[in-house]
């Protein structure tokens, strides 16, 4: 931006959109209108909008040009409830800045990516009304709780239409220290089990008359917990296996228990499928002869895009931007990224540092809120300008 005012008018623009969608208070699955604000500047740009809600959840997918490549900003308006109010410095629902920082539930995940999107995207199509491709939307209030009827429903839809993404920036908060210095090329999967073991309730004084459900599953516990599932491989760490929850007996000190309920998780990377990992756990269950049933929860399979245009474009917008060389990551936790690479597509998270989210005071420093958007702006001009 060659004029300093117009480009200190952007930078307002983007801090402003951020403080309005924070003042929102969309504590998962609830939008509280945060989306309808997102279309309101879409709309005008010239984007088709589609509400999508299924069940208590909002979504919209808006796309400009019917063409491909099409080129896919996704995330949340969605945030993690504040917790005990007291503990904030300033209230969640009020934007509030201090020295160079922006405090409010959601400043960092991921209500500053969204408009750091909305600004990038008004800038581009000012700039290349005839861009080639398309540029969409994907945005739910659904990622912080249970993403059942978020992006995964979404995408649904649209490959029931025949929609592919070729290419899809996530606004996850992937930086680390400093803006762009961690982007996320895939991440590790996530499968749930709830285990129920069986055994026979009696008196602690007579154990022939009964079969206790902590001892008869302690030994397979124990050999899952110590196993080592594989050494991981260039893109992603080990494979982990964490029991979370056991529960069992009566309180009672004289009660031998005839039920145990565990819960476990396992976090895999590409090497391991989760089929394969139930498979273990029941076979290893078996062996050890307990009685048992499980739930499982595939709440996410691994994925990876690997080096490709996508992670080019993000790379170079980083370099321009920051001088930064960004590391690839497949750390954290999962992100509707999950849903959306399965479909073939090139996924990769860019957003903001990520040190505050989730937490008490909240916050993001109001200088990366505009680079972000030179950089979402960077990403679209190098896959979306014509040649
Ligand atoms: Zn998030």
């Amino acid at each position: 931006m060659a004029d300093p005012s117009a480009a200190a008018r952007e930078g307002a623009e983007a801090l402003a959109l951020t403080r309005e969608l924070i003042r929102r208070a969309s504590v998962t699955p609830d939008d509280a209108g945060c989306q309808e604000l997102m279309i309101r500047h879409l709309t005008p740009l010239g984007f088709e909008v589609e509400r999508l809600p299924f069940g208590a959840v909002t979504n919209f997918w808006a796309r400009r040009g019917t063409d491909g490549p099409l080129l896919v900003f996704a995330g949340h308006t969605d945030v993690v409830p504040a917790g005990p109010l007291e503990a904030w410095t300033s209230p969640p629902f009020e934007p509030h800045l201090r020295s160079g920082l922006l405090y409010g539930r959601g400043a960092a995940d991921m209500k500053s990516s969204l408009a750091a999107m909305l600004v990038a995207t008004r800038r581009f199509v000012t700039d290349h009304p005839d861009h080639r491709g398309s540029i969409a939307f994907l945005v739910t209030s659904d990622e912080e709780a249970d993403a059942v009827n978020g992006t995964v429903k979404v995408v649904e839809h649209l490959r029931e239409r025949g929609t592919t993404i070729d290419w899809c920036v996530v606004g996850e908060p992937s930086s680390s220290e400093r803006l762009g210095d961690v982007i996320r090329v895939g991440r590790r999967g996530s499968l749930n089990g709830r285990l129920t073991v069986h055994g026979v309730q009696g008196h602690v004084a007579y154990p022939d008359a009964a079969s206790n459900a902590i001892h008869s599953v302690l030994g397979a516990l124990d050999r899952l917990a110590r196993r080592t599932w594989d050494a991981g491989n260039a893109s992603f760490p080990p494979t982990g296996f964490q029991v979370s929850n056991i529960a069992a007996g009566t309180g009672a000190a004289n009660v031998i228990p005839g039920t145990l309920t565990a819960l476990f998780n396992f976090r895999f990377n590409t090497e391991q499928t989760a089929d394969a990992l139930r498979a273990e756990v029941e076979r290893t269950l078996r062996e050890g002869g307990v009685r048992f049933e499980i739930a499982w929860h595939l709440s996410g399979a691994p994925f990876l895009t690997h080096p490709g245009s996508l992670t080019r474009a993000v790379s170079d917008a980083i370099r321009d931007e920051v001088g930064r060389e960004p590391e690839h990551s497949t750390g954290g936790g999962t992100s509707d990224g999950r849903f959306i690479a399965p479909t073939g597509a090139e996924v990769v998270e860019l957003g903001p540092i990520n040190a505050s989210i989730h937490k008490v005071d909240e916050h993001v420093a109001v200088g990366d809120i505009d680079v972000l958007a030179d950089m979402y702006q960077r990403v679209l001009e190098n896959l979306l300008v014509r040649a």
